[in-house]
């Protein structure tokens, strides 16, 4: 049979998730997704009345099919760890069995097991202030929602995960270099997100021959991005300045967890892979 896929963090047709899922599905992947709760509604609703019907087309013609959306807010391990006010809110209200550790227990009861994991979510409350500004409760949220829900995630998929399978992550290279502009603790979220992909390709390669890696990834016109605010000035930042000095396309970062995810990777784990036109070598400006 083919590969299981499932993609958390998918909730329109402009982010990395959804390029990825085109991209697995496209290389013969099952595609199950899990979309942030309040974002669900507006996303099942677009997908049935057809707005991402011209961004489902896959190379061959044929279109993208999501097995299952599954409600996910990644903030949270299990209903004991759910606030009332999270559960009186009618956006929650209105779904169950979103916590990380229902969600894996759905997918194992829906579908046994999957092959590939992937996380491609993150959150900063703060993002738009500088570190210096941060609170610490805006510090630990981004933390939380960045980084804690991968290994959260992957804690909870791992007795799912096949032998053999693949977990990928996305992060950006505010983790290493300075960007002004990513604040909020996001910077800290992504090196927190880079080391834990470290030791978790240790301990899952170990524990169950999984591969554990990340995508360092250029900038993208995403809803997360846009809401940071300086999307657009790396995009031109990258262009002037990248060795390849075209667009980023959401694709291209696809493709790479495909591959990734694919026996073509199979010696590659704990690693940061770039897929950012190569901006990441530059040492200046130019
Ligand atoms: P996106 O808006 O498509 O994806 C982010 C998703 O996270 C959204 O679907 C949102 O609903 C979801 N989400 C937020 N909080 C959640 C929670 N608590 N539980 C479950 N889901 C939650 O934007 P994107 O830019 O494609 O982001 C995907 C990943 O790519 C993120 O990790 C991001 O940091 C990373 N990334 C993005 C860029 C960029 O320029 N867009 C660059 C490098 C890395």
């Amino acid at each position: 049979r083919g590969k299981r896929a499932f993609i958390a963090g998918v909730a329109d047709d402009n982010g990395y998730g959804w390029a990825i899922a085109k991209s697995l599905a496209a290389a013969g992947a099952e595609i199950l997704v899990g979309t942030w709760v309040p974002a669900l509604n507006i996303f099942e609703t677009s997908l049935r009345r057809g707005k991402f019907d011209e961004s489902r087309v896959l190379p061959d013609g044929s279109m993208l099919e999501i097995t299952k959306i599954y409600p996910l807010d990644a903030v949270f391990d299990n209903p004991e760890d759910v606030p009332e006010e999270i559960k009186a809110n009618k956006r929650y209200a209105g779904s169950s069995k979103w916590t990380v550790q229902e969600v894996a227990e759905s997918v194992k009861q829906d579908f046994g097991s999957i092959d590939i994991l992937v996380h491609s979510l993150a959150n900063g409350p703060e993002v738009t202030k500088p570190l210096l500004e941060t609170s610490r409760k805006g510090y630990l949220a981004a933390i939380s929602a960045s980084s804690y829900s991968y290994v959260s995630l992957l804690k909870h998929f791992i007795p799912i995960l096949n032998p053999g399978g693949s977990s990928i992550s996305l992060t950006y290279i505010a983790s290493e270099k300075i960007i002004p502009g990513y604040g909020g603790g996001m910077s800290s979220a992504k090196a927190a997100l880079e080391s834990d992909t470290r030791v978790l390709a240790f301990e899952a390669g170990r524990k169950r021959r999984i591969r554990v890696n990340t995508i360092s990834a250029g900038p993208l016109r995403s809803r997360a991005a846009k809401a940071i605010g300086f999307i657009d000035m790396m995009m031109d930042y990258s262009s002037a300045n990248a060795p390849l000095q075209k667009e980023l396309s959401a694709d291209e970062v696809g493709n790479a967890a495909t591959f990734l995810a694919s026996p073509l990777a199979s010696a590659i784990t704990g690693a940061v892979i770039y897929v950012d036109n190569g901006l990441n070598a530059m040492g200046v400006g130019v």
